[in-house]
């Protein structure tokens, strides 16, 4: 996805960002940190994704040949309006454009033996197709980004129910920690954590995943 828009209700404004890097946070809700056996980090755990895994609603995910075991981790993907490194807590939302709902696909069985050897987790996070995106909701319309009901549904069942006050770190605090390490640029998307209730998907089935406020995200499995 080379570039993504963000309209704000009521004006005909539409702005048009280039997507730049995709910042993930792993283990940003105690119970999912839990579920897989990791101990909840005392400082944001950042990964990076690339810009080609992204795919838009309705479209598929593939299950790539390497992997047996594909998981889906919903997630609140906010997206960086403005230039920023070194950003203060207290103006870190100012630094969100808008809101989505995402999911950031995971290689388990890659992922899980890529740990055992202190390898990075790209191969394991950045297929094509892993990371599936909903439309953006600018961000003046979402009140609280720390309350916000987050949900995934498999073929109509639900796997994983949560809600964005339960993040470890919040959205602000990420975006500060962040902006220590790379500076910030508009059209970058940062992936801010899953709840716990991750699991396998398989080919046939759909995911429809929500955020309270946000636009619907449903893709398919192939
Ligand atoms: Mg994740």
């Amino acid at each position: 996805m080379e570039e993504f828009r963000i309209s704000r209700q009521g004006t005909k404004q539409i702005d048009v960002f280039r997507t730049g890097k995709l910042l993930c946070i792993g283990r940003n809700y105690a119970k999912h940190a839990a579920e897989l056996g990791n101990k909840v980090p005392s400082s944001p755990m950042v990964f990076l994704k690339p810009s080609s895994s992204i795919i838009r609603s309705g479209g598929t995910v593939r299950i790539p040949e390497m992997s047996n075991d594909v998981h889906h981790e919903v997630e609140l993907v906010c997206a960086i309006g403005k230039k920023g490194s070194n950003i203060s807590a207290s103006e870190a939302l100012s630094f969100v454009a808008g809101y989505a709902v995402g999911l950031d696909m995971t290689a388990r069985d890659i992922q899980q033996k890529a740990k055992e050897k202190g390898h990075p987790w790209s191969v394991a996070k950045g297929f094509d197709t892993f990371a599936p995106l909903g439309d953006f909701v600018a961000a003046e319309e979402i009140l609280d980004p720390q309350n916000l009901p987050i949900c995934l549904r498999v073929n109509g069942e639900i796997r994983q129910e949560g809600n964005t006050s339960d993040m470890i770190f919040s959205v602000a605090q990420l975006i500060t920690y962040c902006s220590t390490i790379f500076t910030l640029m508009p059209g970058d998307l940062l992936f801010t954590g899953t709840p716990d209730g991750v699991g396998p998907v398989k080919s046939g089935e759909t995911m429809i995943a929500t955020i309270e406020g946000l636009s619907e995200l449903a893709v398919n499995v192939e």
